[in-house]
């Protein structure tokens, strides 16, 4: 059982990567926006909640995310580990996720941080949106400049924290954002398949004990 975070700033490709991870066995992608733009599209509770919070691109309310995610890593098909995707974006978050993988004896393989500098964040939404149109596709409707700024400070206050957080634990490691798709893929798959049973410091109990093998 492996539990890797992909934590990256928006448009960083971590959802890309997630997805190539995933046909790894057994390996559940949960991409935390993913979950909750469903809510919105299916106009749930929820759904309804956190529509303009999206749409401001602000983060929703911790209690909110981690109860959605702790109900969801509970389901069978998390058995054998998941690739957390957009989670966690604050401490608390980084915090509750400890305690709940620590209830459930699951441990915390890797952080891969997906590093990408700000403006090819901007030059690749400029790019994706101009491809989604050109195809004739709906745009997100947090997928625009101004949002994409505030996602971008909503970040650097609220997610890079994280960075030391992890960092201190042994189980960060810092990929290459802007190399090919493939690159980064590879790179990524190298980093878990050295830490695969080797780390005795990331079961989420072993704070500030770096791992040997790095
Ligand atoms: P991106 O990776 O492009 O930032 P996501 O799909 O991960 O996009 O997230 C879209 C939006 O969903 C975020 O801007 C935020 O409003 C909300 N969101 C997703 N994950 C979280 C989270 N862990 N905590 C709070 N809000 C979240």
């Amino acid at each position: 059982m492996i539990n890797v975070i992909i934590l990256g700033p928006p448009g960083a490709g971590k959802g890309t990567q997630s997805q190539r991870l995933e046909e790894r066995a057994g390996l559940k992608q949960l991409s935390t926006g993913d979950m909750l733009r469903a809510e919105v599209a299916a106009q749930t509770e929820i759904g309804n909640k956190v529509k303009a919070i999206l749409d401001r691109g602000d983060l929703v309310p911790d209690d909110l995310i981690v109860a959605m995610i702790g109900k969801r890593i509970g389901e069978f098909d998390c058995k054998y580990g998941v690739i957390f995707d957009g989670f966690p974006r604050t401490l608390a978050q980084a915090q509750a996720l400890d305690a709940m993988l620590e209830k459930k004896g699951s441990p915390l393989k890797a952080v891969i941080e997906l590093a990408v500098d700000e403006q090819e964040l901007l030059n690749r939404q400029r790019s994706r949106i101009a491809e989604t149109k050109a195809a004739g596709g709906e745009v997100r409707s947090d997928d625009n400049e101004e949002t994409l700024r505030n996602r971008l400070s909503v970040f650097r206050q609220q997610t890079t924290p994280l960075i030391p957080y992890y960092r201190d634990r042994g189980v960060l490691e810092t990929v290459d954002g802007m190399q090919p798709v493939d690159v980064v893929s590879r790179a990524i798959k190298a980093i878990l398949a050295k830490n695969d049973g080797t780390c005795p410091a990331s079961n989420g109990n072993a704070v500030k004990n770096a791992c040997p093998t790095r």
